[in-house]
């Protein structure tokens, strides 16, 4: 299970193609470019081994996935088209708030609050729980309860924290969050760990080391199993709950 194509995926598509065939589905919550721009340079697209099913619940007609991912291969964004796809595709629409399930997990999905619609995401697996929870603004008047029912007492939750709360009133519209709302969240839905995630890209590794150390001065200390109850994203990071 793979959640959004951003440039990460490239680096995981790399060490996956070598474990091929593989069975894999993909999880966007939305079609935004920072969500799918790497996705043609996921190898494990190009071997026809492989069976990739991608999903998507937030697009409304005429668009599909599949449309949305074809207009991106396409003259003069991209040298080849869909075709250029040798694994076995599916797309999959559901409609945002469906319950889903991929073997033994459990998928619950929840609308998000951002421009042209977003799904997050909650994972179940065997008693252990993760939220995905970008791209997503909170309300003007409070606490999302949504998003609050959709991850209460998960183990983890990975949140849209783009911006500041002293930046926020700037950024009104654009559809992201900020760090500190994610702590509020975390805070009412009892989440274990909170993951501060979807950086602004003009943060640099000197702020987000500033926010790493406020974050965990509000949610200090470590969760049952070890892990920090506030962790900062970072590319390649793993989190073994
Ligand atoms: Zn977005
Ligand atoms: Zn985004």
């Amino acid at each position: 299970m793979i959640f959004d194509a951003g440039t990460g995926i490239r680096a995981l598509g790399l060490e996956l193609a070598r474990q091929a065939p593989l069975d894999i589905d993909i999880y966007f919550t939305h079609t935004h470019l920072d969500h799918l721009a790497g996705l043609t340079f996921f190898a494990p697209l190009f071997d026809k081994r492989n069976a990739i099913r991608m999903w998507a619940g937030h697009l409304e007609g005429p668009h599909t996935l599949k449309t949305v991912v074809k207009a991106l291969m396409q003259a003069p964004l991209y040298p080849v088209s869909l075709e250029a796809f040798q694994a076995s595709i599916t797309f999959q629409e559901f409609d945002c708030g469906t319950v889903m399930s991929c073997g033994d997990v459990t998928i619950r999905t929840g609308m998000l609050n951002h421009p042209n619609g977003a799904t997050g995401y909650r994972v179940d697996h065997k008693g252990k729980s993760i939220c995905y929870i970008t791209d997503t603004e909170h309300r003007p008047d409070g606490i999302d309860a949504n998003i609050v029912e959709l991850c209460r007492g998960a183990d983890l939750m990975i949140y849209d924290s783009t911006f500041t709360d002293a930046e926020y009133p700037s950024y009104r519209g654009w559809g992201h969050s900020t760090w500190q709302e994610g702590v509020r969240v975390a805070d009412a839905a009892q989440v274990g760990t909170l993951v501060i995630f979807h950086h602004d890209p003009s943060h640099d590794d000197a702020f987000m080391d500033g926010v790493a150390k406020e974050a965990a001065a509000l949610r200090p200390g470590t969760v049952a199993s070890g892990l920090p109850r506030v962790v900062v994203a970072h590319e390649g990071l793993i989190l073994t709950p």
